[in-house]
């Protein structure tokens, strides 16, 4: 375990509980998940049990009551466990994003409602926001929410939402005012087994995150109760987004973080092994100054990202900021990652090779959670 300045007693104990758990009840499941798509309902109720899920959520609501840092934590063990390619993603979508738009949005009985089955893993979230004709684009959304009596009506079509098979919580981005760009988008939430006319679409192809869920989802007159828009006040969405997305782009580029370190620790160790030509591998000089380097920007990124951690535990971290973090880290873990494998020869292109695994999930970190040109955008317009 490094030595963060963030780190604590407690979130040590978190760390080593955390990681034990996952070796034991989930890691022996993982080939079946990546081969079926999807982690199955047996894994979140688990890890609700032991309570893993939902771990900054306050008590009060059933989580275990922690901080962001707490979440870190949750996140570096199941990248470690070989998990972040599906569980990781899918109960960091649940547990730090979804939860949080349900904390800080939802209605006191909304939150009575769906967090304490949140965080047993009952109920599982999802964030829909992305469509066939707009990601990176949220303000020029489709789908809509049309005011009807006692209801909105949505009507539209989501792509590439993770945990878009699982999920029974469904936050929802749609225009409740079409002729608006970013003043119109509205958060609605969506309960799956309620909402006659959802429909789930396919469970998408993807060269990497094997056991992640990741769906396009369909909208045919959805009712909702007015109640389920978040926060109450319609044209509130775009900036509720914003505001949550600050914390995703640090999560993201701390998931590539520590995808880095650990590709640098596997490569040295396989290195150390490994001979040809009567030497071993860390004997010739391009192996000694590639992970030299490797090691370096992992050691640069994790400097840069501890510090940015303690300004967010502490309430004042910038999203201009967490956009630098977002961008560099996760381009910096890709370079970084792609070299290792490169160290391994032939056995990296191997699926039996973790690393191959990590370099497959690594190259979403730079189109998800706000793509890094976006992040790039938005440092240029404060300059
Ligand atoms: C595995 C996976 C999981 C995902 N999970 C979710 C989820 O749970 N919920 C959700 O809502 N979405 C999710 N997404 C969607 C993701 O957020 C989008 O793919 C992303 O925001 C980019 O949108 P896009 O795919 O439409 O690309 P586009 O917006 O079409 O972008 C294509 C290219 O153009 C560039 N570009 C776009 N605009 C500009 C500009 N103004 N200046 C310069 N370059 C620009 C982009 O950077 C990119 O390189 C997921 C995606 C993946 C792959």
């Amino acid at each position: 375990m490094h030595d963060s300045k963030w780190m604590t007693e407690e979130l040590r104990l978190l760390a080593d509980s955390a990681r034990r758990f996952l070796e034991r009840e989930l890691v022996p499941h993982r080939e079946k998940w990546e081969q079926r798509g999807v982690v199955d309902r047996e894994a979140w109720l688990k890890t609700g049990a032991a309570g893993l899920l939902c771990t900054s959520i306050p008590e009060e609501y059933g989580g275990a009551g922690g901080t962001r840092g707490h979440d870190l934590v949750m996140r570096e063990q199941l990248s470690r466990a070989g998990l972040a390619g599906g569980f990781g993603t899918g109960t960091g979508v649940h547990s730090t994003i979804v939860a949080h738009y349900i904390l800080n949005y939802g209605t006191e009985e909304q939150k009575q409602r769906w967090l304490p089955g949140m965080a047993t893993g009952e109920i599982i979230g999802a964030i829909a926001m992305t469509e066939p004709g707009a990601g990176s684009d949220l303000q020029g959304i489709r789908t809509s929410a049309r005011r009807d009596g006692d209801s909105y009506v949505i009507n539209g079509q989501k792509t590439f939402i993770t945990n878009g098979q699982n999920a029974d919580l469904i936050i929802v981005a749609a225009k409740t005012d079409t002729a608006a760009r970013a003043h119109g988008v509205s958060l609605l939430a969506v309960e799956a087994a309620r909402a006659d006319g959802f429909r789930r679409g396919r469970n998408l192809d993807k060269i990497g995150m094997h056991a992640q869920d990741t769906s396009e989802l369909f909208f045919d007159d959805v009712r909702v109760p007015l109640e389920n828009l978040l926060g109450g006040v319609e044209g509130q969405g775009f900036t509720q987004l914003m505001v949550q997305l600050a914390w995703e782009r640090i999560a993201c580029a701390y998931g590539s973080l520590v995808a880095m370190e650990r590709a640098v620790e596997m490569t040295t160790a396989y290195v150390k092994e490994r001979t040809a030509f009567g030497k071993r591998l860390l004997d010739f000089q391009n192996t000694q100054f590639k992970l030299a380097e490797a090691k370096t920007q992992a050691v640069v990124a994790r400097t840069f990202v501890d510090e940015l951690i303690v300004r967010l535990l502490a309430g004042n971290l910038d999203p201009t900021t967490a956009a630098m973090a977002k961008w560099w880290v996760t381009d910096t873990g890709c370079k970084v990652i792609d070299e290792c494998l490169q160290l391994f020869g032939g056995y990296g292109y191997m699926r039996e090779y973790p690393i191959s695994e990590i370099w497959t999930d690594a190259r979403v970190q730079k189109i998800f959670a706000g793509t890094n040109e976006i992040m790039k955008l938005l440092i240029a317009r404060t300059l």
